[in-house]
């Protein structure tokens, strides 16, 4: 693509107009089965293993509803407190395209399983803001194209495409937001904040790992602009399947800058979808949007509606696990913490990995301490997330009980810590193999101490006549003396002992 697009500055772009979102999200369910036949959802088969006559949409095949499909639904209903249809259906939405072999995608229209709710979503500073939830439907997902022979992958210069319909009826939920208004400059913000919240809660659902680089969550990011003070929403652009939070931020960013050249120098927003590109940041044209009409829905014959019974969803609804939001809350108040610290340690993906720590044995702020501090810097130097970490959080607990127990003070447990994530083994192994342990042999620990002393008479001295603070040059000269392994607080204990002065 060599055409560049116009964009005025972002603060520019806010000066004048207010940016309206909708924010359209494909889930794919972790069901063992597909929707509507019973062939298996599992990844790496080979191409077109996993497919019967329902889902090739053979003639005379007729399509199933899966009930854990129906029912994973409901419970994402419920955690976006939407309205749980009584009665609903399918509905065939028609359109050809050749990694969909019936021509038609069953999917909801106007009759989703669940509308209305809402989702708290918390930005940077801890402050929350709250998204309104359209419709969470139910739908299938399509096949995949492959097309080779071209340089780029994309169809234009192929040879040919190869066509895999594995995925083809994986169900899906999109969840669809009302307009998000209100949001301003924090728009972008917002987008990402609520895809992250979504990805949280769908995990804690556990009805989908949600891996958006697997393409399990992909975000549709719609956003308009009208000017500053006004009602009307202006026409927006829908830029699609955008698969990172970082991306649907810049994406909405983007669009933000683009719209507001357009619409300044005089132009008309056509309403149409975009492609996000990851290595520019940009968006280019896809292509016109079509109307619902053109797609010529209507109900699924072949399936009976889906009715779930009060009793269902109350039983559902009872089930339902704490909410991220409702835990985070519930956490920062036992650990004593603020809301800002509690973003970050879900920002750094820390708070599972804290929780388990602690369900090992350590106490919260040490668990706190190890990841968002040494460990945290660790995947931060090698491009990783903290749990692709070769460390688990049971050697973590382990570390720190090592730390309690008075065997290993802080500098040393940073090297056990350095020695199992280089694959040395367990904290115990690390800490035998590299000889790593506080220094705790009074004897030796009062050898030192007095070895020091004597070679520092004029710090001695100074500690004599009541400088105390003077004593923190002795503890050095100990601790290098024992290679960093003795208990600093009792090294400073014995070194005033010997020279009769008292803390404090
Ligand atoms: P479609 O399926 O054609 O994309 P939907 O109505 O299902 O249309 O979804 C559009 C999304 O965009 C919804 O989240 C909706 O709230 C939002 N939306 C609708 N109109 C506008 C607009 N003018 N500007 C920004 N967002 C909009
Ligand atoms: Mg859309
Ligand atoms: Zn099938």
């Amino acid at each position: 693509m060599t055409t560049t697009t116009d964009l005025v500055s972002y603060e520019e772009a806010l000066a004048s107009y207010d940016p309206v979102m909708g924010l359209e999200v494909h889930v794919e369910l972790g069901t063992k089965t597909k929707m509507f036949c019973g062939c298996s959802t599992a990844l790496g088969q080979d191409a077109n293993a996993q497919t019967c006559p329902t889902c090739l949409g053979l003639p005379g095949s007729l399509p199933v509803v899966n009930a854990t499909g129906v029912e994973s639904a409901i419970k994402i209903g419920l955690a976006l407190n939407c309205e749980i249809a009584e009665w609903c259906r399918f509905a065939r939405k028609n359109y050809f395209y050749p990694d969909m072999p019936k021509n038609f995608q069953t999917s909801q229209y106007d009759e989703p399983i669940a509308f209305n709710g809402y989702l708290d979503v918390q930005l940077e500073d801890g402050e929350t803001f709250r998204v309104e939830i359209e419709r969470a439907h139910m739908e299938e997902d399509t096949g995949k194209s492959t097309h080779v022979g071209g340089a780029t992958g994309r169809i234009h210069g192929a040879s040919h495409s190869l066509l895999d319909y594995n995925r083809a009826g994986i169900p899906l939920i999109e969840i669809v937001t009302k307009p998000i208004e209100g949001a301003g400059e924090r728009a972008p913000e917002v987008a990402r904040a609520y895809v992250r919240e979504l990805r949280e809660v769908i995990r804690a659902l556990g009805v989908s790992e949600a891996r958006m680089e697997m393409g399990q969550m992909r975000c549709d990011v719609n956003l308009s602009l009208r000017p500053n003070g006004t009602e009307k929403f202006g026409t927006r652009s829908e830029t699609k399947n955008v698969n990172s939070l970082r991306s649907v931020e810049r994406a909405a960013r983007f669009e933000i800058q683009r719209h507001a050249a357009v619409l300044q120098s005089g132009g008309l927003i056509v309403q149409e979808t975009r492609h996000f590109h990851e290595d520019t940041g940009s968006t280019t044209s896809g292509r016109v949007k079509e109307e619902a009409e053109d797609y010529r829905y209507f109900p699924e014959p072949d399936l009976v509606p889906v009715a779930p019974s009060r009793e269902w969803v109350e039983e559902i609804r009872s089930a339902l696990p704490e909410l991220p939001l409702a835990r985070r809350n519930r956490l920062l108040a036992e650990w004593g913490i603020s809301a800002v610290d509690m973003q970050s340690i879900t920002n750094a993906g820390a708070l599972d990995l804290i929780v388990a720590t602690m369900d090992a044995g350590a106490d919260a702020a040490s668990a706190r301490k190890w990841w968002m501090g040494e460990l945290a810097r660790a995947a931060n130097e090698s491009g990783k997330a903290l749990d692709e970490l070769a460390i688990t959080p049971a050697q973590v607990a382990r570390v720190t009980a090592l730390v309690s127990k008075g065997d290993l003070n802080d500098k040393l447990a940073r090297q056990v810590i350095e020695g199992v994530l280089a694959g040395e083994g367990t904290p115990d192994e690390v800490v035998d193999k590299r000889g790593l342990k506080v220094v705790s042999d009074e004897g030796a620990l009062t050898a030192a101490v007095e070895e020091a002393i004597a070679g520092n008479p004029g710090v001695a001295d100074k500690i004599r006549g009541g400088k105390v603070a003077a004593a923190g040059a002795l503890v050095g000269a100990v601790m290098k003396a024992t290679r960093g392994q003795a208990d600093a607080a009792r090294v400073k204990e014995l070194i005033l002992q010997k020279l009769g002065v008292s803390e404090g």
